[in-house]
């Protein structure tokens, strides 16, 4: 192994570290990441590039500002520590002798995905502008990962992002659906909204995935035509979401040629699909100065709170990010991620309470850190569970 392009690659880490604590503190005010250079915020003072060596700049200076002695925060060098760490590690895990470029898009994706927990954790939220660039590059990732090291192929990464994103707005969909009392929603968007999520999962669960895509597609046109989201109430939608799957589990799909894996998935993926296509939908809508058509999806769901200031368990910026982390991962790694998701989150939620805080905790970086667990560990964790088996 090259101790050279180890180095190397842990130096970077450590330099783009540096530059993820600009974004992640200038990116939710809607300030610039490059300019002006950065300063200390008590005397003003412009950082030289003696202040600006990740990590060893903090502890030359001893945690303090070169001319006023303001305080310097511990989260600088973590986050530039952090981020060498990670980047040091998949050098590790994906030698260039042997994997060629493999490890490069898992770089980038690990750099954009700690900056976006970061800012999730700051904020609670997660910009577009992290999450759906960092979807391109999971999926494009896939076209050049060596089939050796059991990163999904292309096709695996798209189904994975699907079936993640399709997870967590089912739950979000479900979870919302529960805290309003199973009173419909006063969404009024098209032509790619909510309702198309819903209605795929609906026919998804009644007919598979190529079901649920046609649905979806249909209710887009109809909704285009119309000018209007053609819509079915939330709560009677999801009650027959419910009855479809149970009817399917018992063998009735047996009928028209559709088993109970082939109704849950398609159902999880045609919803995801969806999803995801709204999400860049009402991205580039506002990009182009779309009326700020984007508020009215990400306030309405990605806050810690629903219509009726409640709280909803996760936001839609979680389904974008789990959107990722399922083209990076491929469906099953993404499950076992998710597991790792809700254990970590449980557990420190519960801790932090238990401590006296009532923060709201986000769950994106939960998200995130299972992730990458899993990607070390899903292919022990598979061989184990098929061992059970017997298999
Ligand atoms: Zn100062």
């Amino acid at each position: 192994m090259s101790v050279a392009w180890i180095t190397l690659v842990g130096v970077l880490g450590a330099l783009i570290g540096s530059f993820g604590n600009v974004v992640v503190h200038r990116w939710p005010l809607g300030l610039s990441v490059v300019r002006p250079r950065s300063r200390c915020p008590r005397c003003e003072r412009t950082l030289g590039p003696l202040d600006l060596v990740p990590i060893v700049s903090w502890l030359v200076l001893r945690a303090r500002c070169r001319s006023c002695g303001a305080p310097i925060s511990a989260r600088y060098p973590l986050v530039e520590g952090a981020m060498a760490l990670g980047f040091v590690v998949l050098a590790i895990a994906y030698p260039v002798e042997r994997a060629g470029l493999s490890v490069v898009p898992l770089l980038v994706l690990f750099a954009m995905l700690l900056m976006a927990a970061l800012i999730d954790f700051d904020t609670y939220l997660l910009p577009d502008a992290l999450t759906l660039p960092a979807l391109a590059i999971a999926l494009l990732g896939a076209f050049v990962y060596d089939p050796a090291l059991g990163l999904p192929t292309p096709r695996e990464a798209l189904f994975g992002a699907a079936v993640a994103a399709g997870v967590l707005v089912l739950i979000n969909r479900i979870g919302a659906l529960v805290l309003r009392r199973f009173a419909d929603t006063g969404e009024r968007l098209w032509p790619l909204s909510l309702d198309t999520v819903n209605v795929a999962a609906l026919a998804g669960a009644l007919g598979g995935l190529l079901a649920a895509l046609v649905a979806g597609a249909l209710q887009t046109v109809a909704s285009a035509a119309l000018r209007r989201p053609l819509r079915l109430h939330e709560g009677a939608l999801y009650a027959l979401w419910v009855a479809a799957l149970i009817a399917v589990a018992a063998g009735a799909g047996r009928l028209w040629g559709v088993g109970p894996i082939e109704a849950l998935g398609g159902s999880v993926a045609g919803a995801g699909a969806f999803a995801l296509l709204g999400a860049i939908w009402w991205w580039v809508a506002d990009w182009r100065g779309g009326a700020g058509s984007q508020q009215v999806v990400t306030d309405a769901t990605t806050k810690p709170e629903d219509d009726d200031g409640e709280p909803v368990a996760m936001g839609f910026g979680d389904v974008k990010l789990a959107g990722v982390l399922g083209a990076m991962l491929g469906w099953e790694a993404f499950l076992v991620a998710l597991l790792y998701a809700v254990v970590l989150g449980a557990v420190v939620g519960v801790t932090a309470r238990a401590l006296g805080g009532s923060r709201f905790v986000p769950f994106g970086p939960f998200l995130v850190i299972g992730a990458f667990l899993a990607l070390a560990s899903a292919d022990a964790l598979l061989a184990w569970y098929l061992g059970l088996l017997g298999l």
